[in-house]
């Protein structure tokens, strides 16, 4: 590959008082690689930084051999598609967050940003559009219109370049599957760091949407997830870090990285009294199935 893999620390997470900010110990490798089909590695977090190329190296250690690299924003997506470009471990997804939309909209720049969103999703190894979708929690009334119409806008690129999406779905379950049933979802539809019950579940069953689990799933708070995790189809179930947020637990808190995902893989493979390698092996096929194939040549055969 020839793109140069761009710099890293791009963005710091914001420390909260009080957090404890060293990295947990690695967890046991996973009998089967599987991928992280939901991280953000241009954040910085933590008191001994990772690199992204090294967060990836790590992570391919404990048998994480890939990642999608997620954007939120135009600058982060721009970054996430040269990290795909430079690096056969990355997969890119670019889209605005729900949270920027209304922001981009009262400075009038929302269609402009929209437009670079639909260049960049044209790249071969962009192959999701995302994260994108509704945001009740951090935006109010007032900035929905504005996530609607980018995240219908977002269906229409996924579409058009016959890519996967990834939705952001924070406490707005029926207005989202609302927009989608009513516009038409794009044929590999993942609801990332999946949030719902069983009700949800069946709902993403019968339309053949994809179910991301993440780390809240090993949460003690948390049992309708694992009902949730239960009632999905096998072949509709994946796994991500969405890190450096949602630290599994017992290192809730502290700096997430793909490297910490079996932790929340191991806790799905009990919750599902599954053996690990068979839950893994279920997990691969089905991120390649979403995604197409993390390997250059296999991906230009
Ligand atoms: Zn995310």
């Amino acid at each position: 590959m020839t793109a140069e893999t761009p710099a890293p620390g791009l963005r710091k997470r914001a420390g909260a008082p009080g957090r404890d900010l060293t990295r947990p110990a690695a967890p046991e490798p996973l009998p089967v690689a599987i991928y992280d089909n939901h991280t953000h590695l241009e954040f910085e977090d933590g008191v001994d930084q990772l690199e992204p190329l090294d967060s990836l190296a790590h992570a391919a250690v404990v048998g994480v051999r890939g990642v999608v690299q997620v954007g939120t924003d135009l600058e982060t997506s721009r970054w996430s598609a040269q990290l795909a470009a430079s690096d056969p471990r990355v997969l890119a997804a670019v889209a605005l967050h729900p949270n920027e939309a209304p922001r981009l909209f009262e400075l009038g720049q929302l269609s402009a940003h929209l437009s670079e969103i639909s260049r960049l999703a044209a790249e071969p190894r962009v192959r999701a559009v995302g994260e994108t979708g509704l945001d009740f929690f951090r935006t109010g009334e007032d900035g929905r219109e504005a996530q609607i119409e980018a995240f219908e806008t977002h269906i229409e690129i996924a579409k058009a370049n016959s890519i996967a999406m990834q939705i952001h779905d924070r406490d707005a379950h029926d207005e989202v599957v609302a927009i989608l049933t009513r516009v038409g979802a794009p044929e590999r539809t993942v609801f990332h760091c999946f949030s719902g019950d069983a009700k949800l579940a069946r709902i993403c069953n019968e339309h053949g949407w994809y179910m991301s689990f993440a780390g809240p799933t090993t949460f003690k708070n948390a049992p309708a997830l694992r009902e949730a995790l239960a009632v999905a189809r096998p072949e509709l179930i994946l796994a991500e870090t969405d890190a450096p947020f949602l630290t599994p637990e017992p290192f809730r808190g502290r700096p997430n990285a793909p490297y910490m995902l079996p932790y929340t893989v191991r806790r799905m493979a009990e919750a599902l009294e599954l053996p690990l390698a068979d839950l893994c092996a279920q997990l691969a096929a089905n991120t390649e199935r979403v995604y197409g194939s993390w390997d250059p040549e296999e991906a230009a055969a």
